[in-house]
Order: C-alpha cells, then sequence, then structure tokens
C-alpha cells in the first residue's frame, strides 16, 4: 500500500473504528494544501536542488480488477486497454517533462516506486514500455530499490518474467489475508489458490526482495485465522511483512453502507483488538528471527531490506510523483496531481504539468514532518535533528515527550528517544501533540 494518502486521525482513547483517517502519512496535513500555492510548486522545479537530496520516482497505477470494501485510494475498475495505455503515455510524458527541469540536476532515481491500485493489472506489454520509457527520461542505473505492487490474481509466469527482466527488484504482494471467506467480504479479488500459486511462481522466478502487505482486522477477522495469517505468513518466509491496521475512511464502501444503516461504528474489530493482533504477528515474526523496523513492518534480515522509499522520504529525499493524485516534494515544495483521471490525461495531452495544489512548508513544518515520520521507526535521533536543522529535539518537544513518557509508550537515552512496542503500535495516533497548533484540529475533521 502507498502511504501518501491518509490526513486526518482518530482520538487515541477512542477504541471503536469509527469512520476517518488513522494514518498520518505527511505534514502539514493536506487539507492545508491550496491551489493558489501551485506557482511555488513551479518555481520550485526551476531551481537546483540541495547538495546531497536523493530523488525518487512514485508512478500511481490506479487500476484494479475489483474495489475492495475498504479501499479509499483513487481507483478505476472500468477503464479498457486504450484508456490504460493513454494514461500510461501521460505518465510517461510527465516523467519526461520532470526530466528536463533545472530541480532535477543531473541526479538519476535512487528509488523508484509503482503503487497503486494495483501496478500487476498492467499487462506485460504494457510493462516493458512504459519501464523503457521512464528509463529512457531518467535512468534507473543507479536505482538501489524499484519496488513494484502485485496483486496475487494478475500475476502469470509470463508478466512475473517480465516484472523481473524490467528491473523490479522489491516485489510486494498485496496478499491481506488468506481466508477464501474474508478476501470475499472485504471484496478482494484474489483468493486463496490465487495466492499459493502466484507465491510459487514467484519463488520459482526469484526477486531480490519480497513483501507481504496484511491487514490486521478486516471484516469478520477471527483470532483464530488471525493466527493462521500469521502462521503462513512465516511460513512464506517472506523478506519483509507489511501490516496495516485496518481503517474507515469516509470515501469506503464500508463507511456508505454504515451510513446508510445509520451506524457510527465499524463493523470491525476495535483499535485495542487490532493492536493486538499487531503486536501478535510481531512477536511471532521476532520468534522467527525478524526484526520490526517500524510501525508497519518486520524485516527478515536488516542488512538486505532496507526499504529505501520510506527511509530516505522520512528523511527528506525529493520525489517525483507521477500519476493522478500523486504525491510530491520537490525542493522543499510539497504539490499533489489532478485528482481524476480525465483532467489528469488531458493537461499532459495539453502539454501541461497537472499539478492541483501545494504547499511549501517553512523550515520548521520541514523539521517537524520528519520528526512525526521517523518516529513511525519507533526511534529518532537528536543528533540527526540537531545536524539538519539545529534543533534539540529534547528541549523543543520536551512536553509532549514528557506526554508519553508518562504515558509509559517512551524512553529518553541520551540522544535517542524511542518508544516502546506498546507506543509504536499507536504511534499514528501519538503524532498529533508534535504539530504546531494551528494543525491540530485536522484529527477531529
Ligand atoms: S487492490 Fe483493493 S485496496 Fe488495493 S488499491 Fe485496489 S481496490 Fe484499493
Amino acid at each position: 500500500m502507498p502511504i501518501e494518502t491518509a490526513e486526518h486521525g482518530i482520538l487515541a482513547s477512542d477504541n471503536d473504528t469509527r469512520a476517518g483517517n488513522y494514518f498520518v502519512s505527511n505534514y502539514p496535513p493536506y487539507s492545508f494544501w491550496t491551489r493558489d500555492q501551485v506557482n511555488e510548486a513551479y518555481a520550485a522545479l526551476e531551481r537546483a536542488p540541495a547538495p546531497g537530496t536523493p530523488l525518487g520516482v512514485y508512478l500511481h497505477i490506479p487500476f484494479c480488477r475489483k474495489r475492495c470494501t475498504f479501499c479509499y485510494f483513487k481507483v478505476y475498475t472500468d477503464k479498457d486497454s486504450g484508456e490504460i495505455q493513454g494514461y500510461l503515455d501521460a505518465a510517461i510524458h510527465e516523467l519526461q517533462r520532470y526530466s528536463q527541469k533545472p530541480f532535477i540536476g543531473g541526479r538519476k532515481p535512487k528509488f523508484v516506486y509503482f503503487g497503486g491500485g494495483t501496478p500487476s493489472y498492467i499487462s506485460s506489454r504494457q510493462l516493458t514500455r512504459l519501464a523503457a520509457a521512464m528509463k529512457k527520461s531518467l535512468p534507473w542505473d543507479e536505482a538501489e530499490e524499484v519496488t513494484f505492487e502485485a496483486e496475487p490474481g494478475t500475476l502469470t509466469e509470463g508478466k512475473l518474467r517480465v516484472i523481473k527482466e524490467v528491473g523490479i527488484t522489491r516485489l510486494s504482494l498485496g496478499l491481506e489475508n488468506f481466508d477464501d471467506h474474508i478476501l470475499q467480504v472485504n471484496g478482494r479479488a484474489h483468493g486463496s489458490k490465487e495466492i499459493d500459486r502466484a507465491y510459487e511462481l514467484v519463488q520459482s522466478i526469484g526477486f531480490p526482495q519480497v513483501n507481504i502487505d496484511l491487514i490486521a482486522g478486516m471484516l469478520d477477522e477471527t483470532e483464530t485465522n488471525w493466527r493462521e495469517c500469521v502462521r503462513k505468513t512465516i511460513r512464506m518466509s517472506p523478506d519483509s511483512v507489511t501490516i496495516y491496521q485496518m481503517e474507515i475512511p469516509h470515501n469506503t464502501v464500508i463507511f456508505k453502507e454504515m451510513k446508510a444503516l445509520g451506524q457510527s461504528v465499524a463493523p470491525v474489530a476495535g483499535w485495542s483488538q487490532k493492536r493486538a493482533w499487531v503486536d501478535y504477528a510481531f512477536r511471532e515474526l521476532e520468534q522467527a528471527g525478524y526484526s520490526i523496523s517500524s510501525a508497519y513492518t518486520a524485516v527478515k534480515d536488516p542488512s538486505k531490506s532496507r526499504f529505501l522509499y520510506r527511509d530516505l522520504l522520512w528523511t527528506g529525499a525529493d520525489l517525483v510523483g507521477l500519476g493522478v493524485a500523486s504525491f510530491s516534494h520537490v525542493g522543499g515544495s510539497h504539490f499533489q496531481n489532478e485528482h481524476e483521471f480525465q483532467p489528469y490525461v488531458d493537461k499532459l495531452q495539453a502539454g501541461q504539468l497537472p499539478i492541483y495544489r501545494a504547499l511549501t512548508p517553512t523550515p520548521e513544518e520541514r523539521m517537524i514532518r520528519e520528526l512525526i515520520l521517523q518516529m513511525k521507526r519507533g526511534h529518532v535521533d537528536g543528533e540527526y535533528f540537531q545536524g539538519k536543522f539545529g534543533v534539540d529535539i529534547r528541549r523543543r518537544f520536551g512536553d509532549a515527550f514528557d506526554k508519553l513518557r508518562h504515558r509509559g509508550f517512551l524512553a529518553v537515552d541520551g540522544n535517542d528517544v524511542a518508544l516502546n512496542r506498546e507506543g509504536l503500535l499507536q504511534v499514528d495516533t501519538l503524532l498529533y501533540d508534535f504539530f504546531l497548533p494551528e494543525h491540530r484540529n485536522s484529527r477531529y475533521t
């Protein structure tokens, strides 16, 4: 699952799963990004990059076989192959335009990420052509990580071979669960047989890194089934496992059904239950030799599974976000593309960049952004913030850290500020105390 969509939070004390976003993916909140700041984004494209800033490329492929009932991403299930090709051509054109801008400054991407939607929904021919055109604009020969999200039911042996040939180094499989009933009631397009078949193929073809995504607390999840999911995941032995806690944003099918029935509480497990399930999974994964590298991720071999996309974004890398509704961060300016299919394609066909809204954070906001994102790793290094921003975070955020310490979630050891497991499992609800006062109300809207 890509990481760039949520903007609001829930109350930490509220155990019921209510409608709204839980996951904090960026700062300042998206509700502060506006159309009248778009010119600042265009200006950032014309400046040379700050020395030493890594560059990444993200491409949103917004097509899926079916819409999951919990999905809040920009996805389409009704586009034919001509429309898909038109969209991919628009994204290629978008990258070509960016590649000629001064902010590139001769850089090549350190990481590339194909997110969705379902990137593996596109055909082998489309992928081959897409990758070749992207490399022509910005070669991947310095990319240390190229991630591709895949849905098991879309994978054939031929397509997996093409995925490998174009240079994907990290294949991320959106399994979410292993039980056919749970997959079906949550609207997933794949079933357990497709998982088994796809994983066998993935293993026989071999990828440098394979990640498995799970969701704790899907509709109809049970303790017994969750334990079985964890057992099966460990048996598959992927390089990393990413586990999200189920949230029900307002634009989901589940929320629409809740609204029709006049329900304010989502028909899924409460937050403490979901945390307990992730805690169980993390403990089992640790027993099996994995290390916990963030609130959502366990990795088998930390020296091999670095997840550059996350680590470089959370430390201020430039990111060129291609595709409908994608997010970019370039030269200190944040911006998002047109969030509807046709306006996105039309703008590129008319020779324009499809930037829709933007925000240029102040230096303090940039520092807070990095702090809250790095808190998701479970610890922050005071020396890093002193060196990069000239800020002593223990003094600047003394009250917020004290509050977390009193709640039993945090310890400060010299320069290192660390969340314990209980704090880490609810980190997204704890970050609002680090926001500037004018941004804190975004949790209630
Ligand atoms: S696979 Fe499901 S959750 Fe993922 S983007 Fe498609 S519809 Fe959304």
